[in-house]
């Protein structure tokens, strides 16, 4: 029997049978069973019983162009039947991949001209961990290979991304960070900033890096990985002052800047990468997710000159690559995704159009009596839930405030989702201002909800 065929029940059923899902607590479903996606169209996802859900993550931050795009499907129906696999290892390329690096490299900043393919963004920042302790080694400092990360930050799964984030949650289970990788604080003011206003506690989480560089030794630390802005901490928008002080910082110590793009590269903050949006001069960018507009799993690291022209000088391999690096098929889609985001001018409207109208239209929520705070820029933005406005009091029992929302607006139509008692949404790229009106409606009424429910 194909999966088409079977009843939401019997899918539940053999799902919880057999799938282990990743983030997900199998005992907590209990009877309820998994809710099943069954087909997808512009910004709405159909579930198994036929429910309309406005997604307002975009799947998993991912989905720019929207669903449904036959044109992906085509390019890569042609690509597979073209050349459906062949690596890129051995001196070897083929069309796709060699195209889509050029034209990563054209819209990335000019100082960025060489990309390095991974299957994901987590292998992205695997990639980035071992590249820039060979660049250091290569230009004779081989005890530079500290990487500083902070506390709250994701950057994949894999043992090397998990490290590399600051979830501490995820250090737990597998004795995480490997060595060679510290945390500083995250520059989240409306949670951490105490008495200090947005600019100068920007200033103060920027110091941290500062501090935790004279602590190491300047000729210890390797490079600063972070998020333009912090995706699944919480949308973690960085006040004005932090970025121009972590740039001073990095200057003034040789260190190597990775900006991890994988959430806000590809038009998410209404420019092509979230590093044009903070004027910034990465020396690494991990990418995946909106490259394909996850069609299919695709990511990489753009890479600076400085670094990749030392790579390439020294002669010798890189012992490090995918067998799905640069797949012709993913890449193939990811062109075609490109010529979509370029030809429709997606990027340019979310900048001018789309982005002060998501970010004006959910300011308003803030008016809520359970809202202490709403924040974005572009398409990204949060909801922080509070028991009191004026103190900012957290609710008790963190997070079940965030899931009872999140569960409301599933259940009335709507995907968030919630990082502890914050709310946070990524549409698709291609919301339109009334889809946009829908989201804010649809969330106003499940706070409602909630608020009835906690009798606050
Ligand atoms: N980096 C960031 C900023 C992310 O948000 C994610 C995924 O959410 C990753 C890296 C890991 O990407 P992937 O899930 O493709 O391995």
């Amino acid at each position: 029997k194909s999966a088409e065929t079977l009843s939401t029940r019997r899918l539940q059923e053999l799902d919880a049978a057999h799938y282990l899902h990743p983030f997900t607590d199998h005992k907590s479903l209990g009877e309820r069973g998994a809710r099943i996606i069954e087909r997808a169209d512009g910004v709405y996802l159909w579930d198994s019983e036929g429910n309309r859900i406005l997604d307002g993550m975009a799947g998993l931050w991912c989905v720019n162009v929207g669903y449904g795009r036959s044109e992906l499907a085509e390019a890569a129906y042609k690509q597979m039947l073209e050349l459906p696999y062949y690596n890129s290892f051995f001196q070897c390329a083929h069309p796709p991949a060699v195209k889509l690096a050029a034209e990563i490299a054209a819209l990335a900043p000019a100082h960025m001209n060489r990309v390095f393919f991974t299957g994901s963004g987590s292998e992205a920042n695997d990639t980035v961990l071992r590249m820039v302790r060979r660049y250091w080694d290569l230009k004779g400092q081989p005890g530079k290979k500290t990487i500083i990360s902070r506390i709250n930050a994701y950057h994949g799964s894999t043992v090397a991304g998990a490290s590399l984030g600051g979830m501490l949650p995820m250090h737990e289970q597998g004795d995480l960070p490997i060595p060679g990788i510290v945390h500083i604080a995250q520059p989240y003011w409306y949670g951490e900033g105490g008495d200090m206003d947005p600019e100068e506690f920007g200033l103060w989480a920027a110091r941290q890096l500062e501090a935790k560089i004279i602590e190491l030794g300047e000729d210890q630390v390797a490079a600063f990985i972070a998020e333009p802005i912090q995706g699944a901490g919480g949308v973690i928008i960085p006040p004005a002052s932090y970025w121009p002080e972590i740039k001073r910082i990095l200057g003034k110590y040789d260190i190597l800047l990775v900006v991890d793009e994988v959430i806000c590269g590809f038009g998410r903050t209404g420019e092509w990468f979230g590093s044009q949006y903070y004027d910034l001069q990465p020396d690494l960018m991990p990418i995946a997710k909106g490259m394909t507009s996850g069609y299919l799993p695709m990511g990489g690291v753009i890479v600076a000159d400085r670094v990749a022209d030392t790579l390439i000088e020294h002669g010798g391999e890189f012992f490090h690559g995918y067998t799905y690096s640069g797949h012709p098929v993913a890449a193939a889609v990811a062109l075609e995704n490109l010529r979509i985001l370029r030809d429709e001018g997606i990027v340019e409207r979310v900048r001018t159009e789309l982005a002060p109208c998501l970010q004006s239209k959910i300011a308003r929520l803030a008016e809520h009596r359970l809202v202490g705070e709403v924040r974005g820029v572009g398409m990204l933005g949060a909801i922080e839930l509070v028991r009191n406005k004026q103190t900012r009091e957290r609710f008790p029992d963190k997070g079940s405030t965030g899931t009872l929302c999140r569960d409301l607006c599933v259940a009335n139509g709507l995907v968030m989702r919630a990082v502890g008692d914050t709310l946070i949404m990524s549409p698709p790229l291609v919301i339109s201002p009334a889809q946009i009106d829908e989201l804010v409606d649809t969330a106003w009424k499940c706070l409602d909800l909630a608020a009835l429910k906690l009798g606050v």
